[in-house]
């Protein structure tokens, strides 16, 4: 097969297409295996209060350990998973293990809200509303510790039908967020109709906006914007001590980011809850622990 590009020809695409092809098929088919053979887990991600910073929750962020691809990337999987019809598995798999977390942190006495990323499938699920309240029973979190993140496509690519979905969640008390904000169609007329209360900054510009005026503008924006409707501004991709300094002078409310921490399985964000704790004994707040 011969493409062409800007009226050059383009070869030799086959066979890593076929690849690519292949090795998507083989994600898809091998996917609820996996999930019952411990291949997927979820690390976790801190996210800590701007000013104070205190811990305030966690995002849970899904890897998959493939016997033969090794680590897959959730940007290469999740949307495989998705066009499979397959997403419910994955979403119920990560939720419960995110609420378990949950469950087990309130046993010893912490209060630590966990995130979980929406499909835009589960935004077409009628019966979703009630798989969650059920799971939060099932594991006895109350909802406002459970966070839903989704991205505006998800909400754009069928509104009429997200929309209800997205009320019910809200109204079980569960804290929704818009993820990726700012790449989207960024449609602020329609942010304003979504029942949020919060927003993700698109990591892209956190990441630029030290070297590219134009992403500090649209991250000074985003801020005054999401403040202006009252909502919660958390900034993905901090990744230094500029960045985040920039977003405290700016009133950004939390950051999440490698300058905090990466992503981290069950067993080392534990270890590092609990050298954060011993550090600020006699400093806890309502958030819990300080950073
Ligand atoms: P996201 O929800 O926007 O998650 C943020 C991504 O940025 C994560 O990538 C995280 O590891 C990465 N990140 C965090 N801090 C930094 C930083 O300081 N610098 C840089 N360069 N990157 C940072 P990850 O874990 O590879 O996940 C990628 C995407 O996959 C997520 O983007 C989310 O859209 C999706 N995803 C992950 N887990 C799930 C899941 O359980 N369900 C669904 N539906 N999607 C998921
Ligand atoms: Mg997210
Ligand atoms: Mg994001
Ligand atoms: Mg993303």
């Amino acid at each position: 097969v011969r493409a062409t590009r800007g009226g050059e020809e383009v070869r030799g695409y086959v066979p890593s297409m076929g690849q690519i092809f292949l090795r998507r098929f083989q994600m898809v088919t091998q996917f609820r295996q996996a999930l019952e053979d411990g291949q997927v887990s979820v690390h976790y991600q801190p996210k800590v209060s701007l000013p104070g910073k205190h811990v305030v929750g966690v995002e849970a962020l899904v890897r998959w350990q493939h016997p033969e691809f090794g680590r897959v990337d959730p940007d290469e999987f999740v949307p495989a998973v998705e066009a499979a019809g397959l997403v419910g598995a994955l979403t119920s798999f990560v939720l419960d293990k995110a609420l378990d977390r949950v469950r087990r942190w309130l046993d010893e006495g912490l209060e630590i809200s966990v995130a979980v990323n929406l499909s835009v499938r589960n935004l077409a699920d009628e019966e979703f509303p009630a798989k969650v309240a059920a799971a939060l029973g099932r594991f006895d979190v109350p909802p406002e510790l459970l966070t839903f993140e989704l991205t505006e496509s998800g909400v754009m690519a069928d509104p009429q039908r997200a929309l209800p979905i997205l009320r019910e969640l809200h109204g079980l008390g569960i804290v929704l967020a818009v993820d990726d904000f700012g790449t989207g169609y960024s449609s602020l007329a329609y942010l304003r109709q979504l029942p949020v209360d919060q927003v993700k900054i698109d990591k892209s510009f956190v990441l630029g906006m030290g070297t590219d005026l134009g992403d500090l503008a649209v991250v000074r924006s985003i801020v005054e914007l999401g403040h202006s409707l009252g909502l919660t501004v958390v900034a993905e991709g901090v990744e230094d001590d500029v960045a985040r300094d920039q977003l405290e002078a700016m009133g950004c409310d939390v950051a999440q980011g490698y300058l905090i921490s990466r992503p981290l399985s069950e067993e080392r964000l534990e270890a590092w809850l609990q050298a954060r704790t011993a550090r600020s004994l006699g400093h806890r707040s309502e958030t819990v622990l300080t950073l």
